[in-house]
């Protein structure tokens, strides 16, 4: 009998779909001394960094920063724009759609929900059709995920800015690019997006924390006519300070401002065309993988339609419960420790054991996504799971000849 031997010491790998990589960068920019919130260096820091933000962002508008998570993100965003008894359309591509909606509702909102299912973009014409059966306008927003974590789906921002034009509809914007920002190519003001919400855990590479709203003076003036706004979620004062306590309303989350300069540095240091480049390629090989293992056995994506795929997060099926099988052992036998199919099936249903998601957002490189991709390889071999060959070859291949068609052919 052959002895097989544990391979997990070493630095482990978090390749879920956020909180993400850190960078050492980060991580050394975090590790100081408190600072004064009053003056100095810490105030100093912030219209630079508002101003790198919007570079991120590619917007000339206005950003308010929260302490809090995604999901601060949501509310604060909704809490601005959205009262008791006005309308949202939420056209949803997996779970977090219909959890933005539902926090919606939570504010006294009337959701109306267009679901697409798990595993396709959003269908325009049937958001055009929606948008023009409401003939008296009383849909005050339109809450879009550009990439839906969960299913691993990208939506087409910019066209559904288009089909809300041609339906001459005056509803608000607003897009979820809380995986997708710093990753997928995203351009906030030439897309039309009204308010974009996101936060710093995923494409930012800083641990969870800061929340971001940004907002353009259409967004500002709906703002202006609600008839109240909760004094903490208030974008105005947090967007436009005349002190530095405005920005947070309270006191900063000091050492999470030295993370985020921090990784801002980097990613302007790179230029966000190229992150986003880095991104596609790292993607592609991840694919050209995934096609090569799903040729000779179970494996599949999620979403079948390269375009409608993200460039941050992957979602694939196995045979239940491969797919748990598959995550427990990269975990426990190389520390590789891959995503769970949240929002896939249900926790407790055996469907749950067929899904697993690869994150590959933010601070990721060529010999990291190999690695990865070279971890799922061995788990496969190891668990007997049928798979294609070739697969770390057509990977290598794509990131040696950066061509991306090896997996967009799929
Ligand atoms: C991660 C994520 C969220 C939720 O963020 P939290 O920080 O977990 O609250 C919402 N939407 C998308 C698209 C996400 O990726």
């Amino acid at each position: 009998m052959t002895q097989k031997s544990n391979l997990s010491a070493g630095r482990e790998y978090l390749a879920i779909p956020g909180p993400s990589v850190i960078p050492d960068a980060v991580l050394q920019a975090m590790h100081r001394a408190a600072p004064n919130i009053y003056a100095g260096a810490l105030p100093d820091m912030m219209p630079g960094l508002v101003a790198d933000l919007r570079r991120v962002a590619r917007t000339r508008h206005h950003v308010a920063i929260y302490i809090g998570n995604g999901h601060a993100a949501w509310e604060a965003a909704l809490a601005n724009v959205i009262g008791a008894g006005d309308r949202v359309l939420v056209p949803a591509t997996g779970s977090f759609g219909h959890d933005w909606g539902d926090m919606a509702a939570g504010l006294g909102a009337e959701v109306e929900t267009l679901d697409f299912g798990k595993a396709s973009a959003m269908d325009m014409a049937r958001i055009g059709e929606a948008l023009k059966a409401d003939r008296s306008h009383a849909i005050k927003a339109v809450l879009a995920v550009h990439v839906d974590t969960s299913s691993s789906v990208r939506n087409d921002i910019a066209a559904l800015r288009a089909v809300m034009d041609e339906a001459g509809h005056p509803a608000l914007l607003m897009v979820d690019c809380i995986a997708s920002l710093g990753c997928d190519v995203f351009e906030m003001d030439d897309w039309g997006v009204d308010v974009m919400v996101t936060a710093c855990q995923k494409g930012l590479m800083v641990p969870p924390g800061m929340a971001f709203v940004f907002f353009n003076d259409k967004a500002g003036e709906v703002r202006r006519q609600m008839p109240r706004v909760s004094r903490y979620w208030d974008w105005t004062p947090r967007a436009a300070p005349d002190l530095f306590y405005q920005y947070w309303n309270g006191t900063a989350p000091t050492h999470h401002v030295y993370g985020l300069r921090a990784a801002l540095d980097m990613i302007h240091a790179e230029g966000i065309e190229a992150v986003w480049r880095r991104h596609e390629v790292l993607a592609h090989a991840i694919w050209a993988a995934c096609s090569a293992w799903g040729a000779g056995g179970s494996l599949a994506f999620n979403v079948a339609e390269p375009d409608a795929r993200s460039r941050a997060v992957t979602s694939l099926k196995l045979e239940s419960p491969q797919a748990t099988a598959l995550r427990d052992w990269t975990e426990n036998q190389l520390g590789l420790t891959l995503g769970i199919g949240l929002g896939m099936a249900t926790r407790g249903d055996p469907a749950w054991h067929g899904f697993f998601r690869l994150g590959h957002m933010g601070h990721i490189n060529g010999h990291m996504i190999m690695g990865m991709l070279g971890g799922v390889d061995a788990g496969l071999k190891a668990l007997d799971i049928p798979h294609g060959p070739g697969a770390l070859e057509a990977a290598s291949t794509v990131i040696a000849t950066g061509q991306l068609s090896a997996g967009a052919s799929e």
